[in-house]
């Protein structure tokens, strides 16, 4: 009998009606003969509610009491719907991570899936009873509950479809697939019907929430058939939203597939340091024991024997950054440091760049017609990335938009 892992995100269980249209999807699929896992996260705004409390009682708080708190919101959800499914006359078990189990990394706050043992939940397929899995949440080498990173029930989804060998997963969410870009900023962007992992990787990682990347990550490794698609459908009309899959699937040739951003990002500027070797490696050092990820980089020439070096880091993250710096002052020997909160990242994303020259000049020509100034440039084969002033943010999302021809097919 083929299997089916479904996961609905927290719009999509917000509410006990929300659950139970959601276990109507399940239902249908339960009603063509598959086994199903489903895999729930928190009811809307719990989990953010349950970070609140936690940083509100203990600023620099304990990583294994954080992840105690944050993975409740996913037990409540799994014993709704487990409950909902039932009611509608659906054998149906709940399963926290610990109880199957999902391993982890130590991690706390930030585990990785390192294994899952099927085998429990196989046999209760056998015995003819779906499962109803809490995403987010597995159990690390310490034997506690260990926590996944923000939106990480799409990655315990995909992992649980890897484990049981499900011929897809599909991601209810609150939009009905993957789109040119985020629909809440550019109403005029447009359903993707197929996207490919690298394209989808890219975009996930450079800002657009509708995967957590790790998600896309696995299932470009498994090999996990990934659709993006719509609770809010009518379980009898559902339309399949966006597969995410193989390159090779995808029929598309425009440069461009979409367009990604991130919003919350800080430049630090250290001017006046030593252009000598030994210095680019001292900075990034302090920062990377400060456990704060760098993302973009720029050295400028340098004059009389001293340059300046520019990256970016998340906002949350930039005092870390700044007080890390500031106790390697000796080792680095800055003059100042520059700090700008008030940035954002684009990036546009597509396979397509491979083959099409002249991109970056479009993208560049695009953004300087509409005022937006660039202050630093990244790029790899199948993206480019800018960064600018954060005021400006939406107009370059939609100036980019256009100037690649997203809104038409
Ligand atoms: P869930 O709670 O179901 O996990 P998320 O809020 O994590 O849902 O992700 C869905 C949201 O992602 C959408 O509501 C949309 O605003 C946002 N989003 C950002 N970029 C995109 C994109 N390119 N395509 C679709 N949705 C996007
Ligand atoms: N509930 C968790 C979060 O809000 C995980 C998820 O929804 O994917 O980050
Ligand atoms: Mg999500």
């Amino acid at each position: 009998m083929s299997r089916l892992v479904l996961k609905f995100g927290g719009t999509s269980v917000a509410t006990p009606d929300r659950i139970r249209q959601a276990a109507l999807h399940v239902k249908r699929e339960v009603d063509a003969g598959h086994q199903v896992a489903v895999v729930v996260s928190a009811m809307a705004g719990e989990t953010n509610k349950l970070v609140d409390y936690v940083r509100g009682i203990s600023p620099l708080y304990d990583a294994r009491e954080y992840d105690a708190v944050v993975a409740a919101g996913e037990q409540v959800t799994s014993g709704l719907m487990a409950l909902t499914l039932q009611e509608l006359g659906v054998p149906a078990r709940s399963w926290q991570g610990w109880q199957i189990p999902i391993r982890t990394t130590g991690a706390h706050g930030v585990a990785r899936i390192e294994s899952i043992d099927s085998a429990n939940l196989l046999k209760k397929f056998d015995e003819g009873l779906h499962a109803v899995v809490s995403g987010f949440q597995g159990i690390g080498p310490d034997n506690r509950i260990s926590t996944l990173g923000r939106g990480g029930s799409d990655t315990s989804a995909v992992a649980v479809a890897a484990a049981i060998g499900a011929e897809r997963c599909d991601i209810y969410t609150d939009v009905d697939g993957v789109y040119t870009t985020d629909p809440r900023i550019e109403p005029a962007a447009r359903k993707i019907e197929r996207i490919s992992f690298e394209e989808m990787l890219e975009m996930a990682s450079l800002g657009a929430k509708v995967l957590q990347t790790r998600s896309v990550e696995l299932a470009m490794r498994n090999k996990v058939r990934l659709h993006v698609r719509s609770t809010f459908e009518p379980a009898d009309a559902a339309t399949p939203g966006t597969l995410v899959c193989a390159e090779e699937e995808v029929m598309e040739n425009k440069p461009v597939t979409g367009v990604a951003f991130s919003r919350d990002e800080a430049k630090l500027t250290l001017h006046g340091i030593p252009d000598k070797p030994g210095v680019a490696a001292a900075i990034f050092a302090a920062i990377a024991d400060a456990g704060v990820n760098v993302d973009m980089i720029v050295q400028d020439v340098s004059a009389q024997g001293r340059t300046d070096m520019t990256f970016t880091v998340g906002l949350v993250e930039v005092d870390r950054a700044l007080a890390a710096l500031q106790k390697a002052r000796p080792l680095i020997d800055y003059q100042e440091i520059l700090t700008d909160r008030e940035v954002a990242k684009v990036s546009i994303v597509g396979v397509g760049m491979r083959s099409h020259a002249g991109v970056a000049k479009t993208m560049f020509a695009a953004l300087a017609k509409e005022g937006v100034n660039i202050q630093v440039v990244t790029t790899s084969e199948i993206k480019i990335s800018v960064l600018i002033d954060r005021k400006y943010l939406e107009l370059a999302v939609r100036t980019l938009h256009k100037a690649f021809n997203l809104e038409s097919a």
